[in-house]
């Protein structure tokens, strides 16, 4: 098993933020209506170490996707900096970002995003490395794509390679669409929600696949997710988003242990538990996750937080630190300190 050294970053993202202009209606932009703007993404900031999965978790509208995409260079931020590899992404040009997109791959929630539907599965595979490595010939290229196909379970190779996606079950199609994302030798991998869509009975299968995979590989992930039981199963840090902002970062067994932030609380206490006489200890705050567009003053979680004080409608909550390697944004986090810390 691989030791991931603390200090060894793969990916540090600093103050990122990443708003997205809302559109306006004729009678605004004849009137010149005040430009709005959908605040995904305010002031996040993080690191991946090498060799570790990443968990980014949350609600959906939390704005852990757009952050995967600005990581991985597919969208630009606002402002703020994602540095791979100690490059800063904000320094290269198309050309630059192309060549280094070989390095970040993404696995996508829905296979098809990745598979051509009028390619079979060898050709969509083989497609990174006839634009990332055009020096390979066709015969080295399809040696490539088989061993791949055998990698990530889809034997024989020979028959799977000319399949279509059509002709191939849910789950087939996201060990391809894995293959299709690993061909290149990423040392990056965003895993945004990848097993969202298959069927319950193959999902930890894949999980498995994918732990192997890193392990084989030697693979970084990014892994995003809405819910805390795929975390546990995969993740070994999490940050748990809420609203555009992260809430914690720490450790799986840290956080799973000593969640100092309301918002991961309820979300742990969301988890399903096998023994159903277990009593959960604070339940999903109500309410929906408020409009991004225009959100709440101070702390965002305080309309739906449980121990909200005065403070939290004006302040935002510094991100600090409470316990090693354990970041935290609350103003009332010492709460829920272990007794001796
Ligand atoms: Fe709740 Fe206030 Fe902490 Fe926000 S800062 S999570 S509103 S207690």
């Amino acid at each position: 098993m691989r030791v991931i050294d603390p200090t060894d970053n793969l990916v540090e993202v600093r103050d990122l933020t990443k708003w997205f202009p809302v559109q306006q209606g004729l009678l605004a932009q004849v009137f010149g209506g005040k430009q709005r703007f959908v605040h995904a993404v305010d002031g996040v900031s993080f690191e991946i170490r090498r060799g570790e999965v990443f968990g980014l978790a949350g609600e959906s509208g939390s704005g852990k996707t757009t952050i995967g995409r600005v990581v991985v260079g597919l969208t630009p931020p606002t402002s703020g900096t994602v540095t791979f590899d100690g490059i800063d992404l904000s320094t290269l040009g198309s050309a630059g970002l192309r060549s280094l997109r070989k390095s970040m791959q993404v696995i996508f929630q829905d296979p098809m995003a990745s598979l051509n539907p009028r390619m079979s599965l060898g050709r969509s595979i083989g497609y990174g490395l006839e634009i990332h490595n055009p020096e390979m010939d066709a015969e080295a290229r399809r040696a490539a794509v088989v061993e791949m196909l055998e990698r990530v379970g889809l034997a024989p190779a020979n028959y799977f390679y000319n399949k279509f996606p059509h002709q191939t079950s849910g789950g087939q199609r996201q060990r391809a669409a894995i293959a299709r994302a690993l061909i290149t030798r990423p040392e990056l991998v965003l895993a945004d929600e990848p097993i969202a869509m298959a069927d319950v009975s193959v999902r930890a299968l894949l999980l498995d696949l994918m732990n192997e995979l890193k392990r084989d590989l030697s693979l970084t992930y990014l892994f995003i997710t809405h819910d805390l039981a795929t975390a546990k199963y995969i993740c070994d840090r999490v940050g748990v988003m809420y609203l555009g902002m992260m809430a914690e970062v720490a450790d799986l067994r840290e956080l799973y242990t000593h969640p100092l932030h309301p918002y991961s609380q309820a979300l742990l206490a969301a988890v399903p538990v096998p023994d159903p006489h277990q009593r959960r200890t604070q339940p999903m705050p109500e309410g929906e996750i408020p409009n991004p567009i225009n959100p709440p003053s101070g702390c965002r979680f305080h309309p739906r937080c449980p121990i909200a004080g005065s403070i939290c409608r004006t302040e935002v909550p510094t991100y600090r630190a409470l316990r090693p390697d354990h970041w935290v944004a609350c103003h009332y986090a010492e709460r829920y300190l272990p007794s001796g810390d």
